[in-house]
Formats: structure tokens, sequence, C-alpha cells
């Protein structure tokens, strides 16, 4: 089948194989030409591990240290005259580069929120490797089925008290928009909370640590974000960000939890990147455009393989940064927050308009992005070639 990219708002309805293959490579490629890491965690669980921040969190630790990975994640199979989505083709792209270097790789698609596949990853990890080291939470899901009760959460990237009125940009149409969003009724704040804050986190480590699958000096991880006061209405000081809150306490409870074994959890607040997740947010795509730009001109550009790579090397691996102190929040955005970048955002953001998006911002490289996380734009793809949709790993758990 010839897979052409079908953009539908904030999502690609297709994914392209030997592009996600391509992608995975890449990243891949970056760590290899650093200088390793040293002391890295040698068992390593990504929770939300086949896209953005959590594919990263896979291939820093295997192709830096060697470090066993096991990624789960929720993604679609290929089907009849259907590809697969980037997620599934990265996982097996990611699984057969880390094998043929000599290195273990399992992957588990499916329901991370769910009570049958943390019970199948506990399996995995008593029977491969006995306990974990170290468990990264990068999950970024529209909903959740709570595994007691059954009740379905939505989450929603909505303003709390007030409506959001700002400028915001229409991807399909390529136009800066004044959108509007009405305030999060509290169903919806707790709705929010309950997919992207911290229980679901809590009751992974939980779990395992019951079935004393915990090495002593296990370490976690969950991803945040603060971002700049132009993105606080939807983000900080939004659903989205009291669910954040929520994840820093579920780490503070963790840390406490976990005691025993010399646990801690940390909280890493990461830069905004073009992800699938982030896509979706509004405003977002329109401030990642133009600090896409801005970034690149301060010489301070990175993208989600060079962050996660600095998140280990300087605060997480061997007795770095984040153990000397017992601060639970490591912050990579440093860069992002620096005061002459978000100084030239603030300056560009009131005069961006239709006319000037593409001088102003980087919007066409933000496509172009976009289009990269499902394997479109890719030197050296042939796109226009007949490529075979049934990429598979033989081992998948699901
Ligand atoms: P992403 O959409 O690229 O990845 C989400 C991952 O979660 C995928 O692996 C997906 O398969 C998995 N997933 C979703 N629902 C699942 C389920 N029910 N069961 C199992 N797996 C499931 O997202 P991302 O942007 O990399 O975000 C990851 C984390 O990083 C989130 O917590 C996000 O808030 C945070 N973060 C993102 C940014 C950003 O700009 N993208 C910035 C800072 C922090």
């Amino acid at each position: 089948m010839i897979i052409q990219p079908k953009v539908r708002g904030f999502v690609c309805i297709t994914a392209h194989p030997k592009g996600c293959e391509q992608h995975v490579l890449e990243e891949i490629d970056f760590v290899k030409n650093q200088k390793p890491i040293a002391g890295g965690p040698g068992r390593v669980l990504v929770i939300g591990g086949s896209t953005g921040y959590g594919l990263s969190s896979r291939i820093v630790p295997t192709f830096s240290w060697g470090a066993k990975t096991i990624g789960v994640f929720f993604e679609r199979p290929p089907a009849t005259e259907r590809p697969a989505t980037a997620g599934w083709y990265n996982s097996v792209a990611f699984k057969n580069a880390a094998e043929k270097h000599g290195y273990y790789a399992r992957n588990v698609n499916g329901d991370a929120f769910s009570d049958e596949i943390k019970t199948k990853v506990g399996d995995l990890i008593e029977n491969d490797w006995g306990q974990v080291d170290l468990i990264v939470y990068s999950l970024a899901s529209p909903r959740r089925k709570h595994p007691k009760t059954g009740v379905v959460y939505a989450s929603e990237i909505k303003p709390i008290g007030n409506v959001f009125k700002g400028k915001s940009i229409d991807t399909d149409r390529d136009m800066v928009i004044d959108a509007s969003i009405e305030p999060a009724t509290p169903e919806e704040i707790a709705g929010t909370v309950k997919v992207m804050g911290g229980e679901d986190w809590e009751m992974w480590i939980e779990y395992l640590h019951k079935r004393g699958l915990l090495a002593k000096g296990i370490r976690t991880v969950a991803y945040s974000y603060e971002g700049p006061n132009v993105t606080w209405p939807v983000y900080k000081n939004g659903t989205i960000g009291k669910a954040k809150e929520d994840l820093e306490r579920a780490g503070r409870a963790i840390t406490e939890h976990t005691r025993d074994i010399d646990g801690r959890a940390f909280v890493s607040f990461n830069k905004a990147v073009v992800s699938q997740a982030s896509a979706a947010i509004p405003v977002v795509p329109l401030y990642n455009s133009i600090l896409l730009k801005v970034m690149q001109e301060h010489g301070v550009h990175e993208d989600i393989i060079q962050q996660i790579f600095r998140l280990f090397a300087d605060h997480l691996a061997g007795a770095k940064r984040a153990e000397q102190s017992d601060a639970l929040r490591i912050r990579i955005d440093d860069l992002e927050l620096r005061p002459d970048v978000q100084k030239a955002v603030a300056e560009i953001w009131p005069r961006i308009t239709t006319e000037n998006l593409r001088d102003l911002s980087g919007f066409d490289a933000y496509k172009r992005e976009f289009l990269r996380l499902f394997g479109f734009e890719y030197d050296g793809v042939a796109y226009d070639a007949d490529v075979d949709l049934y990429v598979d790993d033989p081992d998948m758990i699901s």
C-alpha cells in the first residue's frame, strides 16, 4: 500500500512504517554519538513508551548504557488497508534495533490503567528481571477507565473559572484564530485529574511494590510541564495544571511509600515539544511554532531526544543532581524558560497574524515536525512506493 499523510485536525490518521523506523533510528544515532552516560539504571520500565517523551526514555537508557527496557503503550496494530499507529511502528522498530545490538527489549500493548496490564507487566518483570530499577511514567491519554469502579473519566483541556480568549492556530487552514474556550465544570476538572493526575502512577508503584518487584533504591519519574504565562490559562492554571499538581502529590506519596526500600519519585518539568499529545492542546501549537524559531535563533533549540538525554546525563543517572537534593522537581525546561527566550516569544505573540505567521514563527518547521511524528517527511523514505503495513513484533504482549 502507498501511505500518504491524512491529517484530521490535530491528528494524522495514517503512519508510515519506514518513516517511523527512520525516526527511531535517528534518535538512536543521536544517542550513540554522545558520550555514554555512566551509572544509569540497568532495568527500566517505561509506561507510555511508544511515542514522544516515553519513546526517547527507552532509547536513551538502551543506547547510552545498554539498559534493558520494557515499554508499555496503547497502540493500534495494522489491519486491512489501514496502517498501524505510529507508536506501533516505533515500538517494533525500537525492539528490532535494540535486539540487533544485543540489548533486551520487550513491548506490552494494552491499557496501562487496567489491572490486567499491570499484572502482565509484573509477571514479565518477575520472570525476566526479578526486579526493576527505574520506572518512567509518560502517559498522555484522553480517557481512563478506572480499574476498581469501571467509571470512565475524560481529560479536558480547559481553563478554570473564566472563559479563555486568546490566539491559537487552526492547523488545517494555517490560520491564526481567536480562540474562546468555556471554563471547565467541576466534573471536568475532577475527570482530568483522574486521567492525567498521579493516581495511576501510584497504583503502578504500589502494585509492583506489593509483589516485591521494585529493586532497593527504586527511582521513578513522571513528566510535567509549566510553560510561560501565555499558555497558563489553558495549561498551568487550567484543568491539566490541576492534574499535574496531583502528579506532584503522588510523587511525594510514592517517595513515602517506598521509603523501606530507599525509593524516590521525581517529577521532571520538560520543555514544550511537538508531540501527539501537545498538538491537541489549544494555544500550544502556536506557542510551539514561535518557540521553535526563537530557540533556534538563540542557539538553544532541543528536541525530545536531546531533552531526555540531558535528563539522564545531568539529573538521573549515577549520583547526579537529582540525588544530591531532596527536591521532588527536576527542571529540564530551563532553556525554554530563559528570560531572553521568553522575552522574544512575548514580543512576537501580540504581533502574530495569519499573514506574518511564517515570518515571525517556525510554523513550517512545526508542521514538518508534526508530520515526522507519524513517519512522514523523512529524507530517504520512498513515500510513493508500495510498503508492507504488516510490521509486527512476534513477542509483543497484549
Ligand atoms: P505522546 O502522546 O507522544 O505519548 C503518550 C504515550 O502514552 C504513548 O506511548 C501512548 O501509547 C501511551 N498511552 C496513552 N494512553 C495509554 C493507555 N491507556 N495505556 C497505555 N499507554 C497509553 O505524549 P508526550 O507528549 O510524550 O507526553 C508524555 C508525558 O510528557 C505527558 O505526561 C505530558 O504531559 C508530558 N509532557 C509533554 C510535553 C510536550 O510538550 N509534549 C512537555 C512536558 C511534559
